[in-house]
C-alpha cells in the first residue's frame, strides 16, 4: 500500500527532538506526533513524546496505558523488545568518559 500525500498543512510550528530514524507518527494511535494522543487535547507538553531504546516513539500516554495492560508485558508495541525509555536530550555518544582522579592529577606543571 502506498500513502500519497497531496495537501500538506502546515499547522505545526515547531517539532519534536526525534530520532532523524524514527516514525514521525505514534505506533500506538497512529497519529502524528504533533498532534495529542487521543485522550489530549493540546499537543506539546501536556502529551509528551517517549522515545524508546528500540528508536520506536510514543506519546507518553499512548504507551503508558500500553505498559500497564497485562498483555504488554513491558514489551514494545511494534517490535516486541522489553521498552526502556531513552532520554531524548542525550544523544548516543555524547557522553565523555569520567576522568579519574590520577589523569586529572598529570595535567602540565608550570613551575620547573
Ligand atoms: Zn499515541
Ligand atoms: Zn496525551
Ligand atoms: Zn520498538
Amino acid at each position: 500500500m502506498k500513502v500519497t500525500f497531496t495537501a500538506y498543512h502546515a499547522v505545526a510550528e515547531w517539532k519534536w527532538d526525534l530520532p532523524e530514524d524514527s516514525d514521525d507518527t505514534c505506533g500506538i494511535c497512529r497519529v502524528q506526533f504533533e498532534g495529542t494522543c487521543a485522550k489530549c487535547k493540546y499537543p506539546g507538553d501536556d502529551c509528551p513524546i517517549v522515545i524508546g531504546e528500540c528508536t520506536h516513539c510514543f506519546h507518553m500516554h499512548c504507551i503508558g496505558d500500553w505498559l500497564l495492560s497485562e498483555q504488554s508485558q513491558g514489551k514494545c508495541p511494534m517490535c516486541r523488545q522489553a521498552f526502556k525509555e531513552r532520554v531524548a536530550e542525550a544523544p548516543v555518544g555524547a557522553r565523555a568518559p569520567r576522568q579519574t582522579p590520577e589523569e586529572a592529577a598529570q595535567t602540565p606543571a608550570r613551575t620547573r
